[in-house]
């Protein structure tokens, strides 16, 4: 076994990795940029060793300091993690050339399944059932739309370099086609220097189940159960779960045998994922094989009780396999769910900002939490959103899912958006508990999952202007004690009348209005307080960071977070993040929302696709930019004109900033 790795990477697939090092008695070495000096996995680490400046380009993707960063340390191997180097042959190479051993699999392997289009082709050759599809080298567009035409719409793009979601579009018909075609070479050609395309028959109702594969360098191979993440927004994972429910043993073993079989297609070594479509029908089909690590796998080691970073090191330290397929055991369920900066109600648009409030739900043997960030860690423009991974598991899925549920409520983070809440829907949604999955479960159950309603609503605004009103309360006690306070000669007037308070408060993209009439009686303070068709009598006090609420008798506690002018109000099940908003300032500023023509957040201008002063329709595509790696067009919100565009192509722009001047047609 090693003395000591060297982790390529940050974040909590770091941290995890030193976990499990520390735990074998392995000495670990961070590398870090200049955004992550004051990381949790650089702290978490023996060493660390810095790198480079903040954009990934200049520092986790620059191999030759990770290598020259390995003799200096005297780091026998290198851990990749995911993302990043995990899947670059080249610093595979680099490692077998500075004699560094590189936790992964042998070059060959990589670049086997490096591209979508060559790998499918090996494993058409190995007689794994494939999506029906185009993954040729002729790349005309006549050609690819032709492909197109012949399979029938719709039809998925997807970048044979891609991963990440990046440079797949679909597409449903085929005057559609070049616009799609042209914007996923775009974002392919931005994210990895490759615009190669395939086409694939777009199944409308798959699920998304793939099976963990392992490998040791003497021949041996076990696949380790499946996971389904068909649960996904943006073609991108965000609640994992394994066992998949309603998996037969023998459809378990037939992809099983189907995704070892690829492995050793490839000579594969160490820690894979073959990933497959499942259809309804229970045909499935191969999409690609991950040759690294993934993010979900903490799911499978939670039901076969193995640690499979433990299996990936001893694997590449020339170990054997642990295990046999037939010692592999399942129990139990459990389910992963992937927090993230990002704004559910706007397309899931990655956000940044300071984690200034964040409290994890206690971990416990039933509840895990994988993350590489402490309050008051910055989640930047430079690296992925994903904030944390929370784990559940326990003996059925039922039991599990209530975990789930139970400790996502339990989540607390403030200081920017997050996929908390919608989490939380999404696992106490119905038809999850029954499991009745596909890819397309979001987009199908949109009512469901995103139901801030107009009631739900004015119950939240209710609880925030109590909130408001003790904290006044609290702040003229704490004046009324100093005789010299100019309060003192003002506050009588309370006394005797009801006096009622109006405040528009913001929340869920709304703004709504609550007015508080204070109702005098005896010692304690009790409200009256109406938001809409609501009107409740209610109670409270402010102690130790906690709200104790009484509204209509139903008592509660919420821990609250205040920062930046934003309230955040941790409710039994969901995070309200509400802003009092200061009447009388003018015109409401227009940002977000459907035909909002300003960026959606910082990025690139990318092309301008309508000219200054020519009618255009509803919908038609004005201009594409690029933020994080994501393309995003901005569209007419009705028939009308540009009359200008504010930025010209390769221009940065800030979110919020308004981008077109347009003028709607005359009704
Ligand atoms: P990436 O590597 O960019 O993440 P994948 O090829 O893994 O892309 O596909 C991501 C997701 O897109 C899949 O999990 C699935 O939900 C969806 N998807 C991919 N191919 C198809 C297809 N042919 N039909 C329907 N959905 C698909």
């Amino acid at each position: 076994m090693f003395d000591k790795i060297l982790i390529a990477n940050r974040g909590e697939i770091a941290c995890r990795v030193i976990r499990t090092a520390r735990k074998l008695g392995i000495r670990t070495v961070a590398v870090y940029s200049d955004a992550d000096a004051d990381a949790l996995h650089v702290s978490m680490a023996d060493e660390a060793v810095h790198i480079g400046a903040a954009p990934s380009r200049e520092s986790y993707l620059q191999f030759d300091r990770v290598i020259e960063a390995c003799k200096r340390t005297g780091a026998q191997a290198v851990h990749p993690g995911y993302g990043f180097l995990s899947e670059n042959s080249q610093f595979c190479q680099a490692c077998d050339a500075a004699g560094v051993v590189f936790i992964g699999p042998p070059v060959g392997a990589i670049e086997a399944m490096g591209s979508k289009s060559a790998a499918k082709r090996i494993m058409e050759e190995a007689g794994v059932p494939l999506v029906p599809g185009y993954h040729g080298e002729d790349q005309s567009p006549e050609l690819l739309k032709k492909a197109a035409d012949d399979m029938g719409y719709p039809v998925l793009l997807k970048a044979t370099a891609g991963g990440g979601g990046k440079g797949m579009r679909q597409v449903w018909s085929a005057k559609d086609f070049d616009e799609a075609l042209a914007a996923a070479r775009r974002e392919a050609s931005n994210s990895f220097g490759d615009d190669r395309m395939l086409v694939e028959k777009y199944l409308t109702r798959p699920r998304h189940v793939e099976i963990q594969v392992f490998c040791d360098s003497r021949g041996n191979a076990v696949y380790l159960a499946e996971r389904d993440c068909s649960v996904q927004r943006r073609h991108q994972k965000v609640i994992e779960e394994a066992p998949a429910p309603g998996m037969s043993e023998a459809l378990r073993q037939q992809m099983g045998e189907a995704a070892v079989q690829a492995a050793k297609a490839i000579d594969y070594v160490g820690a894979g994922t073959v990933e497959f479509l499942l259809d309804e029908d229970g045909s499935f089909y191969f999409m690609e094989m991950n040759t690294r690590l993934q993010v979900e796998h903490p799911v499978t080691e939670m039901i076969t009780g193995q640690d499979l970073v433990e299996w990936q090191l001893r694997v590449a330290a020339g170990e054997a396999l642990p295990l046999a397929q037939e010692d592999v055991q399942i129990n139990g369920h459990a389910f992963e769910a992937r927090i993230y900066a990002e704004d559910p109600d706007n397309d899931f648009l990655p956000v940044t900002g300071t984690l200034a409030f964040l409290q994890p739900p206690e971990e416990s043997a039933h509840v895990r939490v994988d993350t590489g960030v402490l309050q008051g860690d910055e989640v930047s423009v430079y690296y992925d959103p994903m904030i944390a991974k929370l784990i559940v598991h326990d003996e059925d899925r039922d039991k599990a899912l209530r975990r789930l549920a139970r400790a996502l409520s339990e989540y607390r983070i403030s200081g920017m958006r997050t996929n908390v809440d919608f989490l939380y829907n999404l696992a106490t949604a119905e038809p999850f508990r029954k499991a009745d999955l596909d890819t397309g479960f979001i987009e199908k159950h949109r009512e469901l999952i995103f139901h801030d309603s107009e009631q739900d609503l004015q119950r939240g605004a209710i609880l925030g202007a109590l909130y408001l009103v003790l904290r006044q309360a609290r702040r003229a006690t704490v004046a009324e004690t100093d005789p010299y306070s100019p309060w003192n000669s003002t506050s009588a007037w309370r006394l005797n009348e009801p006096h009622a308070q109006h405040f528009a408060l913001e929340l869920g993209g709304r703004e709504i209005a609550v007015s508080v009439e204070q109702l005098q009686r005896g010692g304690s303070r009790r409200y009256r307080i109406c938001s809409g068709n609501q009107t409740v009598t209610a109670r409270g006090e402010l102690k130790d960071g906690e709200l104790y609420a009484d509204i209509d008798g139903y008592r509660s506690r919420v821990p609250v977070a205040e920062h930046d002018g934003v309230i955040s109000l941790y409710t039994e099940d969901s995070a309200l993040q509400i802003r009092e908003v200061q009447p009388d300032l003018g015109e409401a500023d227009d940002t977000g929302g459907e035909g909002a023509l300003t960026a959606p957040m910082n990025g690139t201008i990318v092309t301008l696709l309508a000219q200054a002063g020519v009618a255009v329709a509803r919908g038609d595509a004005l201009l594409v930019m690029e933020a994080m790696k994501m393309e995003h067009t901005i569209r007419a919100p009705a028939d009308g004109t540009v009359e200008e565009f504010f930025y010209a192509p390769g221009d940065l722009v800030e979110g919020g900033a308004e981008l077109v001047n347009f003028s709607p047609a005359e009704a």
